[in-house]
Formats: C-alpha cells, sequence, structure tokens
C-alpha cells in the first residue's frame, strides 16, 4: 500500500506549543525530572459553579446532538456577555460556539480565504494562526515587531503592508505570545485605517481578555464604523480555566457567522452539550469569578519579571496581559558550552531542554527568531525553581 498522504497534511507543521508539550510529557515518563512551560494553559481547576452546571446538564439527559451554532440559551448568554463587558451589539445569529477558539479560527479560515489571498500576521502571533491560514491555501504574512515597540505593530507597518490581495489581519490582544496589549487609541487607529479597505476583516482574537493586568479591556469591534469588517473571537478556556472543555466563539457580521455555520454542520456538528451548559453558567457569572485567577498571575508576572532581570543577556518587556513573558535570547546566538553551539532560538530552546530540563517555546514558532516564550501559568515554586534552571543553564554558554 502506498501511504502517500495529502499535500495539505504535508505542508502543514505540527503545533510546536503542543509538540513541546509531548516531549516533555515523553522525558518525564523516561523518568527526567522536566518542568514544563511550554504549553500555554492555567494551573487552576475550573470553578465548582461551573462543574456543578455541567453535572446538572448530564442529569437533565443535555446528551443530544446540539443546533450546529450552540444552544440558543448559550448564545444568549454570549450577547449578553458581549454587552455586558465589552458594549458590543450581537444577535443571537450572530454568535456561532465551537470546539474552542481554534476550531472558531478554522472555521473563519476555511469560510472567508481563497488561495491567492494574503493574511496579515503582526508578529509574534499565536502559533497556529500560521498554519490555520495555510489550510486554507493562502498566504500569511507576517510583519515583524520588536522589544522597542512592546512587539505591538503600527499603523503605518500595517499599510506599509496591505497589498490588493490582502483580505484579513488577525492578532490578539492580550497577546499570546508577547502579552502586549493594544489601547483603546491603538486600536481606533487601526480601526481607522482598515476602514479605507472594506474588503479587508480584521480578526480579534481576545480570549486572553479577563487576565489583563492594564485595567478594561478594549474590543476594536467598539467603534461602529468598522464593526462590519470585524470577528471577534472568544473563549472560555483561558479566563475560566476550562481549556479540556473545548468551547470557543465568535460574534460577526451574520454572514460570517452563517458560513462558520454551514462549515461547522459539514465538519463537526454542535459542539459538546456538556461543555455549552458549563460555559453557559460561566459566561452568565459575574466576570468577579475571574478575579482571584488574574491576581494570581498578576503576582506571579512580578516574580517572573524580578527573577528573569537577575539573568544577564536576556531583553524583556513588561507584558500587560496573558500569562507569558517572551524574552528577546538573541546575545547568546554564537556562544557554546564547548559541545553544543547556539545560532538560534530553536536550539536554545532546546538547550534549555536538555541541559537545564525545562522546557520553553522557540520564538521561530511565533514568527519571531529573538526569542522564547515562557509561559508562568503554574505555582510561585516551579517558577522560581524554573528559573534558577535557566539562569544556570545559560551561564554555560560562553
Ligand atoms: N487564541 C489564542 C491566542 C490562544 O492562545 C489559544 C490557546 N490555545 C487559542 C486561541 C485557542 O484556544 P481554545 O481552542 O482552547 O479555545
Ligand atoms: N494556546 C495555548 C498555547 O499557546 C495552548 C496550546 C495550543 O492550543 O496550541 O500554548
Amino acid at each position: 500500500m502506498n501511504n502517500q498522504l495529502s499535500n495539505t497534511i504535508n505542508n502543514l507543521s505540527e503545533s510546536q506549543t503542543l509538540a513541546m508539550s509531548r516531549l516533555s510529557r515523553e522525558l518525564i515518563a523516561e523518568g527526567k525530572d522536566v518542568i514544563s512551560l511550554s504549553i500555554g494553559e492555567p494551573d487552576f481547576d475550573t470553578p465548582d459553579f461551573i462543574k456543578e452546571a455541567a453535572k446538572k446538564a448530564i442529569d437533565e439527559n443535555f446528551t443530544h446532538y446540539t443546533p450546529v451554532p450552540g444552544y440558543p440559551e448559550l448564545r444568549t448568554a454570549i450577547s449578553n456577555k458581549f454587552k455586558r463587558d465589552n458594549n458590543l451589539d450581537y444577535a443571537i445569529d450572530q454568535i456561532v460556539v465551537s470546539t474552542g477558539a481554534k476550531h472558531s479560527l478554522a472555521n473563519i479560515s476555511i469560510s472567508l480565504l481563497n488561495p491567492n489571498n494574503e493574511v496579515i500576521l503582526p508578529a509574534p502571533y499565536w502559533v497556529s494562526y500560521h498554519e490555520i491560514i495555510k489550510l486554507a491555501g493562502a498566504k500569511p504574512v507576517s510583519l515583524p515587531t520588536t522589544i522597542e515597540q512592546d512587539f505591538k505593530v503600527s499603523v503605518a507597518q500595517i499599510e506599509a503592508a496591505i497589498t490588493d490581495k490582502t483580505r484579513m489581519i488577525w492578532f490578539s490582544t492580550p497577546c499570546n505570545p508577547s502579552g502586549s496589549v493594544y489601547t483603546k487609541d491603538e486600536l481606533h487607529k487601526i480601526a481607522l485605517l482598515i476602514k479605507d479597505y472594506p474588503n479587508i476583516i480584521i480578526v480579534s482574537d481576545e480570549i486572553y481578555e479577563h487576565i489583563n493586568f492594564m485595567g478594561k479591556h478594549e474590543s476594536i469591534a467598539q467603534f461602529d464604523f468598522i464593526k462590519d469588517q470585524v470577528i471577534t473571537v472568544n473563549g472560555v478556556s483561558k479566563g475560566f480555566a476550562m481549556t479540556g472543555w473545548r468551547i470557543g466563539y465568535i460574534g460577526a457580521p451574520k454572514w460570517i457567522a452563517d458560513a462558520c455555520t454551514k462549515m461547522q454542520g459539514q465538519f463537526t456538528s454542535g459542539t459538546s452539550s456538556i461543555s455549552q451548559k458549563a460555559a453557559q453558567a460561566a459566561l452568565e457569572a459575574d466576570p468577579s469569578v475571574t478575579y482571584e485567577m488574574r491576581e494570581a498571575f498578576e503576582k506571579r508576572r512580578e516574580l517572573v519579571l524580578n527573577l528573569m532581570k537577575e539573568i544577564p543577556g536576556l531583553k524583556l518587556n513588561s507584558p500587560k496581559g496573558a500569562f507569558y513573558v517572551f524574552p528577546d535570547i538573541s546575545s547568546y546566538f554564537g556562544k557554546t558550552d564547548g559541545e553544543t553551539t547556539i545560532n538560534n532560538a530553536t536550539e536554545l530552546t532546546m538547550f534549555l531542554l536538555n541541559k537545564g530540563l525545562v522546557a520553553l517555546v522557540t520564538g521561530e514558532a511565533f514568527g519571531d527568531p529573538n526569542c522564547i516564550r515562557f509561559s508562568y501559568a503554574t505555582s510561585e515554586d516551579i517558577l522560581i525553581e524554573s528559573i534558577k534552571r535557566i539562569k544556570n543553564t545559560l551561564a554555560l554558554l560562553h
């Protein structure tokens, strides 16, 4: 038999976040004392009131196929959440619930992109954007930013990247991996620019909305003159510590919501009934239920930034949201421990894993070859130990 795979799958890269987390699990299974800070996942358990809603859903026999875009009650809760938290008006028929925000993004890509289209990705970008866009045959166009500009793209940069093939721009705020948060003023400027290009759609990924240390979260869809060109993506994975429940959603112009529903209807159908009931409880609750987790993340961020300042050769920004730091480690390129020479961020990541037993993710996966991503979604003790290991391992390089 000829085990010939499709060009699509052959051209698709494995998710580097999931690959590093798999690699660390394998090393741990071999008995190695690896600390994995590779996957971006809150270490908290899902709050009890959400778990209770799921148990009730099982007992009440919410165990059948669900409407493709999600239960109306859940979409009502999402519509109310958009109004309450973001001052956005999305009717129920503008909302589609999917199997995680990752799935929402895949629906968007397949529904809106054609092979010749370009999608602008301010870099660093979340690892899966690049591959999900490629899946539709479209071309991701990376727009590099620097630590000096707090990893935020300027309007002039976006303008210079727009061509007659540009169909979309995708970004996250708070950003995975840089932790940067766009201000209302910055979003307004981007909105004013994109308004002049009515064929360009903005994908605003706001899944870290509740992990924002700047105060109020700002959505680009709040500017009425651009709202018809925006898809707001969100989910419960991060803010409510519900990664395993697999619930993400979009608020979008109806024609886009309809297309995503059509796509989903042929591919996965409506997502898990029980998870939808759990998500409804999460989204109906007062957002203050997320504050305790956010405060813990903020405390850990301070700890991590203070400890990392003691490591020579790391350049750091001060992330305003999410739970990552993204240090520039390029000062180590060209250095060696006598055995291994470090030429790039991927090699440094592997050196830290093999010699320091700490799993991080190379910046190359996020479109930034000078950095590495460190997730601080873990306990303070583990953070202290892992930064000690990183410091000692980097000290081997001269
Ligand atoms: N967007 C960003 C920026 C993320 O970090 C993640 C994390 N996995 C996702 C989307 C997808 O989240 P999920 O599929 O768990 O809802
Ligand atoms: N979003 C998380 C991360 O960036 C989870 C892993 C994934 O879905 O890629 O690590």
